[in-house]
């Protein structure tokens, strides 16, 4: 490292040479130090938190892919522990919608709702150059390690998100809307605010949700847009799958689509419900 040592700095005094030596003896220890945690961070693991209300739901999973989404995974924790059943899943770290990994030193970052098929995963990694190859790699078996651990005797999983003003709502999915491609069917309500709507995969959850008056968005399963999220991943592998999705402030109307959730459960899925 001394070539970065300009030549005029010849001249330097001696306090400030041996400041200099001492300088490059302390960096030596923090790359000692540093270069351990690139070899742990070598396999990556998805951050998953898992936390339950009471006895696992059989057959039935929560999903929180957006750690930065706090208010739905509040309220879901609260609603399991209220009805004393059931597991959510959260992708966690430090509060952001991000994840982010090393591999052979440099940074790479995923969205978790993107890694659920390989197209998806090359997408949301968006590398190039250096160790990407690898990353792809470790991110692709990272989620095959979730999806046998956790997803493998699963029939329905109920996805939790939050948005915020000027970001996405059920007008996206409406016709000449930019996500107006993906969609079957769509009922929207007006009693509802435009930021809280299901997105299901079913035609049984969508006119389940529908005539209760909440907005609701069925998913084209075969003309989807593969941008590797769970509800695509899920109609492949004909899991039910829907998605509570209400504005980040919107608590009440959360509560109230995870409580016709429930409702759906309890007549569409009785064994698991009442199952121990
Ligand atoms: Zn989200």
């Amino acid at each position: 490292m001394g070539w970065f040592i300009p030549m005029g700095h010849y001249g330097l005094g001696l306090i400030r040479r041996l400041w200099i030596l001492l300088w490059f003896a302390a960096s030596s220890l923090v790359y000692a130090q540093t270069a351990p945690q690139f070899h742990q961070t070598s396999k990556l693991h998805l951050p998953v938190v898992i936390s339950c209300g009471g006895q696992p739901w059989s057959h039935i999973v929560w999903l929180h892919p957006h750690a930065n989404e706090t208010t739905s995974a509040d309220l879901a924790i609260q609603f399991l522990r209220q009805q004393q059943r059931g597991c959510l899943y959260r992708f966690s770290q430090s509060h952001s919608r991000y994840v982010t990994f090393l591999v052979q030193g440099k940074s790479y970052r995923f969205d978790p709702n993107r890694i659920f098929t390989p197209k998806g995963r090359a997408q949301t990694l968006n590398c190039g150059g250096r160790g990407c190859k690898e990353a792809q790699q470790q991110l692709s078996q990272a989620v095959n390690e979730f999806i046998q651990q956790y997803l493998t005797q699963t029939r329905l999983m109920v996805a939790l998100h939050n948005n915020r003003v000027g970001g996405l709502s059920v007008k996206h999915y409406a016709a000449g809307g930019d996500l107006a491609t993906n969609v079957a069917r769509l009922s929207l309500s007006d009693q509802a605010n435009r930021d809280d709507f299901f997105y299901v995969t079913t035609d049984r959850a969508f006119d389940f949700f529908a005539r209760r008056h909440f907005n609701v968005v069925l998913q084209h399963n075969r003309q989807v847009r593969d941008d590797g999220s769970l509800s695509v991943w899920a109609a492949d592998q004909q899991i039910e799958y829907i998605n509570v999705e209400a504005g980040i402030h919107h608590a009440m109307a959360q509560q109230a689509m995870l409580e016709a959730v429930w409702t759906y459960m309890q007549y569409y899925y009785p064994e698991s419900v009442a199952a121990h």
